[in-house]
């Protein structure tokens, strides 16, 4: 596609990171497409706040209308000697090269096709952050593409609002208070769970014992952690269930020293009312809530009668 006017701003952009963060950038990559571009950035470091920051210098250059200038040097090396700190794409860079420069803004040596006036550009907007590997990805889209993309991108933050009852003034500290009690009730809830597990009376039989148990609203987790903890010892089983709103979570799991395969028990006795598996000696599964109860009790009777 013609991306001669994206990519001009995306010189302007990295000009302005480099001018914010005071370094030479080094940008490994930068991919066209007609859904937006990506700039891959060679960076430790790279902020949302830096982003934006830069984001506004370039809209404010590109409203100045900055004029974009080429000039021709006969190697990289030439280049460098007069322009110190010159921003290339030095694997890309054989022979004659082109100097791009924005007007009292940026330099680079450039192949590539450019605008003439950074007013071509219209509008700049970033559109994602993210980091992988020790590189950042930077989403932005340019001119009417921008202008659609903003006013969607708003429509999305009015929508959020609305979802968690916040203005734009309030959003980010709503939805920090939103995760923030999400992870208190969480932790609530687990310490609950234990507390209700921690009261399952076992059934012995011979040296077997077994803990049995249907729950509901307990966290799946915490059923876990119990039965990974409780088959540490000697010829113990573990089997519950904990119904939720739709289906009833199930933790089948014995110690080591038994000879019962699990995943075959627990197939045989839930049959099409049950889904999941796991290891010989720990399954995890879904079952049908409405017969949780009786599903447990089978196992354990199945488990208790090789006993
Ligand atoms: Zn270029």
């Amino acid at each position: 596609m013609e991306s001669r006017v994206q990519h001009t701003a995306e010189h302007a952009f990295i000009g302005a990171l480099q001018k914010l963060l005071d370094r030479t950038m080094q940008v490994r990559k930068v991919e066209h497409s007609k859904d937006g571009n990506t700039a891959f950035i060679v960076i430790p470091q790279l902020d949302i706040d830096t982003v934006v920051k830069a984001e506004k210098m370039v809209n404010s250059l590109i409203s100045e209308g900055r004029a974009v200038k080429t000039k021709s040097f006969p190697s990289l090396e030439d280049a460098k000697k007069e322009i110190p700190g010159l921003r290339a794409n030095e694997a890309r860079i054989s022979g004659e090269v082109r100097v791009v420069e924005i007007e009292n803004h940026d330099v680079a040596a450039c192949a590539m096709e450019h605008a003439g006036n950074l007013s071509e550009c219209g509008f700049f907007l970033v559109t994602r952050l993210s980091k992988k590997g020790n590189e950042y990805e930077v989403d932005f889209v340019v001119g009417q593409q921008a202008k659609e993309i903003a006013v969607a991108i708003s429509a999305k933050l009015l929508k959020v609002c609305e979802e968690l009852g916040a203005n734009l003034n309030t959003v980010e500290n709503t939805a920090k208070k939103v995760k923030s009690d999400g992870q208190n009730n969480l932790k609530k809830l687990k310490a609950l769970s234990k507390e209700k597990l921690a009261g399952i009376l076992p059934q012995t039989r011979g040296q077997l014992t077994v803990f049995k148990g249907s729950f509901s609203n307990l966290a799946d987790e915490q059923l876990m952690e119990f039965a990974g903890e409780k088959i540490t010892s000697a010829k113990t089983v573990v089997v519950l269930s904990n119904a939720g709103p739709d289906s009833a979570y199930l933790t089948f799991a014995r110690s080591n020293d038994l000879d019962l395969d699990c995943n075959k028990i627990f197939r045989e006795v839930a049959g099409p009312d049950g889904r999941g598996g796991g290891k010989p000696h720990f399954v995890t599964g879904i079952i049908d809530k409405d017969k949780a109860a009786a599903i447990i009790d089978k196992i354990a009777d199945t488990v208790l009668s090789h006993g």
